[in-house]
C-alpha cells in the first residue's frame, strides 16, 4: 500500500491545463502506486470555495470525478486549506472523502507522522495569522454561509484583492514558515516527518533537535504541465515531480 500526498492545485476554471493534470493523475491513480494507494488531499485542492451549494461547473466536475476515485475503491482524505476551507459535509457525503482534521497525527512504517496545509507555520505573517483567526471562526463562518451567494462572492473577491496587495510588499520570508515554530511543533508532538503544503516551495528540510533528525517535507503547487507530490510507498517519503 503506498500513500499519495498532493496540495495546493488551486483548480480554478482559468487554468483548465491544470484541471488536466489533475484528471489524468487521478485517471492513472489506481495503477499509479498498485496496489492500494490512498490519496491525501492536504488543503487548496480549488481556488476557493463559497460554500457547497455554491453551483460552479468545474467544481461539480472534480466532484464527481473524485466520487469515482472513491467508488472505485482509492481511500481519499482532505484536509482544508485556506482557500478551501468552506467545503463541508455535502461535499463530503457526495463524493465519500474523509475530512482530516488539522494537523492530523498517525503512526506509519514506525514513523510518528504529521499532515498539515501549513499555513500555521507561517506565523511571522501576523497580519494573515489575524485574518485566519477570523474567518477559521465558527460563528464567523456561520453567518458567512447565511449570506446569498454574490455577497459571497462579492467578500472573496475583495479579499483576495487585499491580499494580492498585500503579499506584494510582503518579504519571501514572512510568507515562509517560521522554523522554530516548526521545531517547537515537532519537539512538542514528537514527529519524524512533517509533511505540509501552502508555501509552494517543495523541498525536504532536515530538522535536527537535541539528538534526533526529523524532516519536513514541503508539496509543491501546481502548475500547468507539472506538479511536485509526495510519494510514500517504501520507508521513506519520496518528493517525485508529476509531468503530463
Ligand atoms: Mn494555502
Amino acid at each position: 500500500m503506498a500513500k499519495l500526498f498532493i496540495s495546493d492545485l488551486h483548480l480554478h476554471q482559468d487554468r483548465p491545463e491544470v484541471t488536466d493534470l489533475f484528471q489524468e493523475f487521478i485517471h492513472t491513480l489506481p495503477t499509479f502506486s498498485a496496489p492500494d494507494p490512498e490519496l491525501y488531499i492536504l488543503g487548496d485542492l480549488f481556488e476557493f470555495w463559497i460554500g457547497d451549494d455554491y453551483e460552479d461547473p468545474l467544481h461539480s466536475e472534480i466532484s464527481d470525478q473524485l466520487k469515482n476515485l472513491v467508488k472505485s475503491g482509492i481511500k481519499t482524505y482532505l484536509m482544508h486549506g485556506n482557500r478551501d476551507f468552506f467545503i463541508g459535509k455535502d461535499f463530503l457525503s457526495k463524493t465519500g472523502i474523509k475530512l482530516l482534521p488539522e494537523p492530523t497525527i498517525f503512526s506509519y512504517k514506525n514513523k510518528r507522522v504529521m499532515l498539515s496545509h501549513g499555513d500555521s507555520f507561517c506565523i511571522d505573517d501576523v497580519e494573515y495569522q489575524a485574518y485566519r483567526k477570523i474567518v477559521r471562526n465558527q460563528d464567523w463562518q456561520k453567518s458567512f454561509l447565511n449570506y446569498p451567494v454574490q455577497k459571497r462572492l462579492d467578500i472573496l473577491n475583495e479579499a483576495r484583492d487585499a491580499s494580492i496587495q498585500s503579499q506584494q510588499i510582503k518579504s519571501n520570508e514572512i510568507m515562509d514558515v517560521n522554523q522554530s515554530e516548526v521545531a517547537k511543533v515537532i519537539q512538542k508532538n514528537n514527529i519524524d516527518i512533517l509533511i505540509h503544503g501552502h508555501t509552494h516551495r517543495p523541498n525536504i528540510h532536515t530538522i535536527d533537535i537535541d539528538s534526533k533528525k526529523s524532516f519536513r517535507l514541503v508539496l509543491g503547487d501546481w502548475s500547468q504541465s507539472t506538479a511536485k507530490i509526495i510519494e510514500w510507498a517504501n520507508d521513506e517519503p519520496k518528493l517525485i515531480d508529476l509531468i503530463n
